[in-house]
């Protein structure tokens, strides 16, 4: 039986954050009734049209998924259960907004079979959650870990951000040793980027926002740090305890299956990669999910090795030998100015960013592999 993961799109929101350009719309508790029977729909026209698929991990983003209720949860993994062979030792995730700390509600999402929750925690200092128009706060935050380790969730996440309005080394390292005094297993820590069509991409907060090089010294301080207190580094931006890397993201960077449900879900399934159109609306009402193919070419080298150059464990040349024709003496030739610059090493068959290379990735994949 193939293996895959499943991801579902819970695109409601509270409140909008000013930075923030995923899908989502305000909660509202007719649309979201409405939207759990759909889910349910397209779950069962999947399993009815492409067999029944082992799930080795199910994961709802969003949004915030956890403005659904423990019983909406309920019906969703009930549904997903009979429409997947859901493995049992499946990491099941769901994304939560840290001013959801309640303990007993927390021990209820517990109770539907979430096994891992990630909080969008941001920073752990009120001036930066205010400067990112967040609505919690960093004892809020504190509170929501806390709560849900009581709740029984041993794997908690919390995603921290780089780069935000104010933020300096002392502030970031005010945050982590919050971070290594809470009973969290993994971080997410992502550089704040300006997406175009948010209320964010002005120069005001543009011109504010510390420059390149601080960020780039933000960053390195945090992977040093994150890693003295036992968060080892296995991504660009994350970083787990031992055994806790995101067993569901780690599908994506491996360039294995995935179908994801919802509006603005993506798939990569069966060698395409899908995507189902930004439209609750539209995905309410359609009998089966609307899915286009943004891809229908997504195993090439090319996106192998630049999903694999993400990982601290690099790109395997033996391993990709197996898979893809190309030229290796070329891409060897290729890294050596980026070894010699160290922003690159080689070890055995395996070409491994440094850090300072994961700094400027995006320039030094689109040069090894064009
Ligand atoms: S950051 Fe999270 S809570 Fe804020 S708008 Fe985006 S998805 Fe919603």
């Amino acid at each position: 039986m193939d293996r895959l993961g499943v991801y579902i799109h819970i695109p409601f929101c509270a409140k909008k954050c000013p930075y923030c350009d995923f899908y989502s719309v305000r909660y509202n508790k007719d649309l979201v009734s409405r939207y759990v029977d759909a889910l349910v729909r397209n779950f069962r026209a999947f399993r009815d049209k492409y067999g029944i698929h082992k799930a080795t991990s199910v994961y709802f983003g969003g949004g915030t998924p956890l403005l659904l209720s423990p019983a909406q949860f309920d019906t969703l993994l009930s549904s997903i259960s009979e429409c997947f062979d859901i493995d049992e030792n499946a990491e099941i995730t769901a994304e939560a907004n840290p001013s959801m700390s309640d303990r007993t509600r927390l021990s209820e999402y517990r109770k539907t079979g979430i096994n891992r929750i990630s909080f969008g925690a941001q920073s752990f200092c009120d001036d930066e959650l205010k400067a990112l128009g967040r609505t919690h706060t960093a004892d809020g935050a504190k509170r929501a870990v806390v709560n849900a380790y009581d709740a029984g969730f041993e794997n908690i996440s919390a995603d921290i951000m780089l780069g935000i309005l104010g933020q300096n080394e002392e502030s970031l390292a005010k945050t982590i040793d919050i971070i290594g005094n809470l009973p969290l297993s993994h971080i997410s820590a992502y550089m704040l980027k300006i997406e175009e069509n948010t209320p964010y991409n002005c120069d005001e907060i543009k011109n504010a926002l510390p420059d390149d090089d601080s960020v780039a010294e933000l960053y390195l301080f945090a992977c040093k740090e994150l890693e003295e207190r036992g968060f080892l580094q296995y991504e660009i931006s994350n970083f787990a305890k031992q055994g806790r890397q995101s067993r569901h993201n780690l599908l994506y960077w491996k360039s294995l299956d995935y179908v994801g449900f919802g509006a603005a879900a993506h798939s990569c399934f069966r060698g395409s990669r899908f995507a189902v159109p930004c439209d609750i609306g539209a995905y309410i009402e359609d009998i089966t999910q609307q899915e286009v193919i943004t891809d229908d070419n997504p195993c090439t080298f090319s996106e192998y090795a630049m999903l694999r150059l993400r990982l601290c464990e690099g790109l395997s040349l033996y391993k990709a030998k197996e898979r893809f024709d190309f030229d290796e003496k070329e891409l060897l030739r290729r890294a050596e100015k980026y070894r010699v610059n160290n922003l690159l090493k080689i070890e055995n068959d395996r070409i491994i960013l440094t850090r300072q290379g994961f700094l400027v990735s995006n320039g030094i994949i689109a040069d090894l592999i064009v």
